[in-house]
């Protein structure tokens, strides 16, 4: 009898998301029309407004939570530092026995001068700055957590929402405030997009952004050539050491992406800044950090420039782990109720998914709209993915229920 009010909830929801297509799409139009490219502040708070509102209606609380200042190595090798804007964090439900955190994020990697501004729908396309990556990912969100809400599982599932204004340059500012929500839940979803033809991300590589300011001696090229340190000569031998530490069957790279320093020619150059990303399989290989230092030590010994090192391994790496597979095989499962075959492949890139699994919270990171050419002007979302995720998503989240709330068929008898 009471199994059979589960099926009643999940069949009303399913009916009602079909519905909220139309407002989905709207509503990803409007956000994705405001600029909100991570450095673009004004932009950010706009749509920071817009999502306040519209989650509003939907929580019991709604915050905007200051995050620290950003620092970065700028030109001069010197750090910079700018303020963002808020994490926005709503919640509903919070003493509820299923208690999830669902994550997304407001910036785009389009500047304010991009020429990407609008969006248009060309067949099952929708085109436009962040249509998939991932403003339409939050509108799923929404709309299946308002559909939720008119249900009878309202009251036992608590939801917190939280979402970061710089997503696009790996969370500097919000990853520690997104291990602090991880706690005390059960399960994480994040509304990244899933490739256009549905395919999730599975297990994902970790990665961190690093500056190496190398600092020499300044002398003229013609009269005192050989009292200058070079920082370049030194710099690039450092780029070459570091990048031959990348390994085909470990997964570890290191990528040098960047090299700056350096002025007339006919000056020993006594700046460079040698940029580079590296990437990880294994939380292990995260100490590749600590032989960096050893190469830089040995150059700086070598030619008396100082070497001094910025960053940090922003995203862990998000193994499949046998529990994190149990979470995908349920997710198949509710996708084989849709009609949908559900499959995932592991990724080298990272997002937020990263920083829910380090701080031990098993979490499925691409709930969003299946889409593709993300980060580029060829961005598009498919228009036939926007109901059918909210849907996925719903179901996901009432076979969480069910897993969780041991009495949850006689709770729902009960009501
Ligand atoms: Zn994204």
């Amino acid at each position: 009898m009471s199994e059979k009010v589960l099926q009643t909830i999940k069949s009303s929801l399913l009916s009602k998301l079909e519905l909220e297509a139309d407002w989905i799409i709207a509503e990803t139009r409007r956000l994705a029309e405001f600029n909100s490219g991570t450095t673009n502040v004004d932009g950010l708070n706009s749509v920071a407004n817009e999502l306040t509102q519209l989650f509003g209606e939907w929580a019991h609380n709604t915050e905007q939570r200051a995050l620290p200042a950003i620092e970065s190595v700028v030109a001069g090798g010197t750090l910079d530092r700018w303020e963002t804007s808020p994490m926005l964090i709503f919640s509903r439900n919070e003493h509820a026995p299923l208690q999830l955190l669902c994550t997304g994020h407001y910036d785009t990697v389009f500047p304010a001068d991009s020429s990407f501004q609008t969006t248009w729908v060309e067949g099952n396309h929708l085109r436009g700055p962040g249509v998939a990556d991932m403003k339409g990912g939050l509108m799923v969100l929404l709309a299946t957590l308002k559909a939720m809400s008119q249900t009878p599982l309202d009251s036992l599932v608590g939801i917190t929402v939280a979402i970061s204004p710089e997503e696009e340059i790996g969370s500097p500012c919000s990853a520690i405030e997104l291990t602090k929500l991880a706690k005390n839940k059960h399960y994480g979803l994040t509304y990244e997009p899933a490739l256009a033809d549905g395919t999730l991300a599975g297990a994902r590589k970790g990665s961190g952004n690093f500056s190496m300011v190398i600092k020499g001696l300044a002398k003229h090229a013609g009269r005192e050539f050989f009292k200058g340190k070079n920082a370049i000569t030194a710099g690039a031998e450092f780029a070459t050491k570091i990048e031959a530490l990348s390994n085909r069957d470990s997964g570890l790279t290191v990528n040098v992406g960047k090299i700056e320093g350096g002025g007339p020619v006919n000056v020993v150059p006594e700046l460079a800044i040698v940029r580079f990303n590296i990437r990880v399989d294994q939380p292990a290989d995260t100490r590749v950090i600590d032989t960096i230092n050893k190469l830089a030590k040995a150059i700086a010994e070598d030619t008396g420039c100082t070497f001094d090192l910025h960053g940090h391994f922003n995203r862990p790496p998000k193994p499949m782990t046998p529990e994190q597979q149990e979470m995908f095989e349920l997710l198949r499962s509710c996708g084989a109720e849709l009609g949908l075959d559900v499959q995932w492949k592991p990724t080298g890139g990272c997002c937020e998914g990263n920083n829910l699994a380090a701080a031990g919270l098993l979490n499925i990171d691409t709930l969003g709209v299946r889409g593709g050419l993300i980060h580029s002007d060829g961005e598009f979302a498919c228009l036939d993915s926007f109901a059918e995720r909210a849907q996925l998503s719903a179901l996901l989240i009432a076979a969480l229920a069910e897993k969780t709330i041991p009495n949850l068929n006689s709770l729902l008898g009960d009501s």
